[in-house]
């Protein structure tokens, strides 16, 4: 382990006052126990309340989980079709189904495990391709990964139209009457374009109807926590879990996601490369929303404009027209480490060269550096989601941070960090040019929730649209995304 110098010779709370067992095994999963050596310490801490809630979660998973013989009636069960059954065993489900980019399967990951938690239900997560090679198993004893026997044909196709669908069984229901427990499982589609049928799923009251149905599986590309706090049936019970509602994503992760050691590897031998020894770090996390992901000159006026507003990188000095430079002294000058992150290296290689041709105004050493440039986006190839995984944890390291508005991948390089990140505005597709300001501080490290429902949970008047970003405390518009909602 290369733990960095300077913290190693300081004992540190490993565990996260409580959020983390002891006793897992620390050579299968390394970054469980290290990265509080490369992290900064918490900046919120873990409730007593939120401690108790995560150990009996992690005893639902291990009586109920997947080995169990719960779990094999339960699948017989769902495989059957045999109707008319209570949650027998005291054991319910949640499949997460895993779609789109790492970002949005990072975002769904935690949401679907924060509805788990507050519906009582075990959570197994589809791997897709990648999740085994990404992450660590975060429940003692068990595993959350959805067995590849599962029984249920065709679940990774289930869409909007399926009968099964949150929208579809409860039109039905409504119209014919019928008790949720006769349906073998319930699929939940929180895509964030969802209609408006299926985004009531979000005011369920779980012990109405959703709660007698054994199975349910989701599908959301993103993060909900915002919205859950819309719902009045989980207000307190959120409110116990998360006094402080600006760091909901930023604990639940720092429970749940472990990269595995391979992916630990290329977060620590880069940042003990390359981001170690720098007295600052800047991260810059440059998602461009363009064809084919080619560079544009205007999204580089827009970093530079937002680093140079915000005071986060120097000015450089006009170059001295062919004569020799003055001579410098580095010895004892600030230095400070940038981390650019991105499918393209034309934006990193254009900031080194303006501080390799040019002395920064300010004296600053400052050195710029990309892991990597895979030019274009490939949905579940392993080695680019290590690769994406590995950059979020590396932007999470640093001490401040410079987005892309509208990313997911953005969102979690912030919140794994605790940082509160300067968003750079989405440049609008029909006038290509700088925003005006180009970036904005946010209000919280939250992520943003883009496909909020626009009725309150209480009236459900869903033919009307109704701002739903100052219906609750503490759930805001988001910056980059006006129709968006972040916890602050
Ligand atoms: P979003 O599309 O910005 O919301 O972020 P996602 O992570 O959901 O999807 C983008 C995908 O493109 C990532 O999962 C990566 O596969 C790839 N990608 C985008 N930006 C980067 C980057 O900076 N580094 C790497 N390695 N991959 C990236």
């Amino acid at each position: 382990c290369s733990i960095p110098a300077a913290e190693s010779s300081k004992k540190k709370d490993m565990l996260l006052g409580g959020l983390l067992l002891p006793g897992l095994d620390e050579q299968s999963c390394a970054s469980r126990y290290q990265s509080v050596y490369y992290r900064k310490n918490m900046t919120r801490s873990p409730t007593p309340y939120l401690i108790d809630r995560l150990r009996q979660q992690e005893a639902l998973q291990r009586r109920c989980g997947p080995g169990t013989d719960a779990y094999r009636r339960a699948s017989d069960r769902l495989k059957s079709g045999v109707k008319d059954v209570d949650t027998v065993d005291g054991c319910s489900y949640l499949v997460l189904l895993s779609y789109r980019g790492l970002g949005n399967r990072i975002l769904a990951a935690a949401s679907a495990f924060l509805y788990a938690m507050l519906t009582d239900r075990v959570l197994l997560v589809d791997r897709g391709k990648t999740m085994g090679d990404l992450f660590c198993e975060p429940f003692p004893g068990t595993t959350w990964l959805l067995p590849l026997d599962f029984p249920l044909q065709g679940y990774k196709d289930l869409g909007e139209d399926a009968a099964e669908s949150y929208g579809n069984v409860t039109t039905l229901r409504n119209e014919t009457g019928g008790s949720s427990s006769e349906h073998r499982f319930v699929y939940m589609h929180l895509d964030h374009a969802a209609s408006v049928e299926n985004k009531l799923a979000y005011c369920d009251d779980h012990r109405q109807f959703l709660h007698r149905v054994q199975w349910v599986v989701m599908r959301t590309d993103g993060y909900i926590a915002p919205i859950l706090f819309l719902n009045p049936a989980y207000q307190q019970e959120l409110h116990r879990m998360f006094p402080r509602k600006d760091s909901v994503f930023y604990i639940v992760s720092r429970y749940l996601l472990h990269p595995t050691n391979d992916v630990w590897g290329m977060v620590t031998r880069f940042y003990d490369s390359y981001l170690k020894n720098a007295d600052e770090r800047l991260g810059i996390q440059i998602r461009a929303f363009v064809k084919d992901d080619k560079p544009v000159q205007h999204i580089l006026d827009q970093i530079l404009a937002c680093t140079s507003q915000e005071r986060l990188l120097p000015g450089v000095l006009p170059s001295a027209g062919g004569a020799p430079p003055p001579p410098t002294t580095t010895a004892g000058a600030r230095s400070k480490a940038v981390l650019v992150t991105g499918l393209n290296g034309w934006y990193h290689d254009s900031i080194r060269e303006m501080y390799w041709r040019s002395a920064s105004a300010n004296g600053e050493v400052v050195s710029v550096h990309q892991p990597s440039r895979e030019e274009h986006q490939r949905m579940f190839h392993r080695m680019q989601d290590m690769k994406a995984l590995a950059e979020m944890y590396l932007l999470s390291m640093t001490d401040k941070i410079v987005t892309s508005g509208w990313s997911t991948f953005g969102y979690v390089g912030t919140a794994l960090g605790g940082l509160t990140p300067y968003i750079m505005f989405k440049p609008e597709d029909q006038n290509p040019k700088v925003p005006d300001p180009p970036c904005k501080r946010a209000m919280s490290m939250e992520p943003c929730a883009q496909g909020p429902p626009y009725f309150e949970c209480t009236r459900k008047e869903v033919d009307k649209l109704l701002d739903t970003s100052n219906l609750v405390p503490h759930v805001r518009a988001c910056e980059d995304m006006s129709w968006g909602l972040k916890l602050t």
